[in-house]
Parts: C-alpha cells; sequence; structure tokens
C-alpha cells in the first residue's frame, strides 16, 4: 500500500481526540511530502540533527515531534523547532532545557517519557520517579508538561494491554493531582504493532512509523 493509502485507513481507525504522528525517521523529504499533501501535520523525528534538517524543508504549519531521547547538549538546536518534546526522562535535562528556552524567551512543551518495562535497553524515567520530576516541572517557568510518553516492552497482545493500562492508570492518577505548570492533556503510546490496542486502552496520541511508510532501511539513512 502507498503512504497515502496506509494514512487513510489509519485515520478510520482513529478516535476524533487521538493525534496521529506519522514517524519520518530515516525517511526522505519527498516521502514526508507525500504524507504532508494528504494533511498530515505532525510528524516525528528521534534525532536531532536529521529533525532540525526536516525543519527547514517545511512551512511552519508543520508540528515536529521529538520522540528520541534527547541529550543536554542538544537541546540548543531544538528551540523554537519542536513542537512537543515527547522524551524529558531526567531533572538534569529539564534544567537545560529551562534555561534554554528560556533564553529565547519561549515555553517548551513536554511529555515526560517513562520506561514501563524497566528495560535496560530504552531511556525514560521509573514511574516511581514521577512526582519528583514533576515537582521539578512545578518550578519552571519555560517549560510545560502536556502529559506522558511510553515506549512498552515487546510481547503479546496480553502483555502490550498490561502496560498501556498501567500508563493509563499512572496518568488518571496524575491528571486528578494538581500541580502547577502540569496538564495531563496527552498519552503518547502505539506504535505500528499495537497501536491500536494502545488506542483501545486509552491512547489519545500514537506514532506510527512503518505502518505509514513502509519497512525502515537503517542504511539508507
Ligand atoms: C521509531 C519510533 C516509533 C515508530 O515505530 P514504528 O514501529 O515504525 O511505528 C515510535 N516511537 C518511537 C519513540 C520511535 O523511536
Amino acid at each position: 500500500m502507498s503512504i497515502v493509502e496506509n494514512i487513510c485507513k489509519i485515520k478510520t481507525q482513529l478516535p476524533k481526540n487521538a493525534t496521529l504522528i506519522a514517524v519520518s525517521k530515516t525517511r526522505k523529504v519527498e516521502e514526508i511530502r507525500e504524507a504532508y499533501n494528504e494533511g498530515m501535520r505532525d510528524f516525528g523525528e528521534n534525532k536531532v540533527q536529521e529533525l532540525v534538517e526536516k525543519v527547514d524543508c517545511f512551512d511552519s504549519s508543520v508540528r515536529w515531534h521529538l520522540i528520541g531521547h534527547l541529550q543536554t547538549n542538544k537541546v540548543k538546536y531544538i528551540v523554537g523547532k519542536v513542537h512537543l518534546i515527547h522524551s524529558l526522562d531526567s531533572i538534569k535535562l529539564l534544567k537545560e532545557i529551562e534555561k534554554r528556552y528560556g533564553a529565547s524567551n519561549l515555553v517548551a512543551k513536554v511529555l515526560v517519557q517513562i520506561n514501563i518495562g524497566k528495560e535496560e535497553s530504552k531511556t525514560g524515567i521509573f514511574k516511581e520517579q514521577l512526582n519528583d520530576i514533576l515537582e521539578a516541572c512545578e518550578n519552571c517557568n519555560n517549560v510545560k508538561v502536556k502529559g506522558l510518553m511510553a515506549v512498552i516492552p515487546k510481547g503479546s497482545e496480553e502483555e502490550c494491554k498490561k502496560y498501556f493500562r498501567e500508563m493509563k492508570d499512572i496518568w488518571e492518577k496524575t491528571k486528578r493531582k494538581e500541580y502547577k505548570n502540569i496538564s495531563m492533556d496527552y498519552l503518547s503510546m502505539g506504535m505500528t504493532h499495537d497501536y491500536k490496542i494502545a488506542l483501545n486502552e486509552g491512547s489519545n496520541m500514537v506514532r506510527i512509523g512503518e505502518g505509514i511508510f513502509g519497512e525502515r532501511d537503517y542504511n539508507k539513512a
């Protein structure tokens, strides 16, 4: 199926309140443009350099999402260029975002990434650290937390459900507390192979790469 056909199919499965992010990492500008011409405006990238290069190829109607790990020393390159940072995973990174966005008088919108499966190979905080990081966010002037993000462990449908439910539960509980600077608008979870389960379990932001653009070839990038 073509990029356009894939997008149309996924859109029919998407609840009204959910945002579809087309994960365009490793994809050429021409491929992204096909999706853009189909009306897509939310694109996800996992590397700062690749993101910054692509930003310049599109008009400002595109909302760029940084979905990969963000190193502290790269924050300066993305100020003013991304719509939402999905990968806040330390207080050190938070402080750097606060500093860099503050210097430009801008406000960064971020999601806190939770390593819900506690996998060594993945970034993100453990759920037990969420309160500490949110309390640190309360003291920021140039960072606003808009929700949570997770990449769950690979597993059976039942295992996926269990992790998605756990994330939904944390998101709901956090929503009920009243933190300054924090609104739990988004729950970013679900990728090509599990987005339907994620949406069923309450995700309102799915990040889909291969399901839109086809199989990724990392050698091409
Ligand atoms: C690559 C990536 C995705 C998309 O993965 P697909 O399996 O291609 O849908 C989603 N989220 C993150 C954080 C990613 O790095």
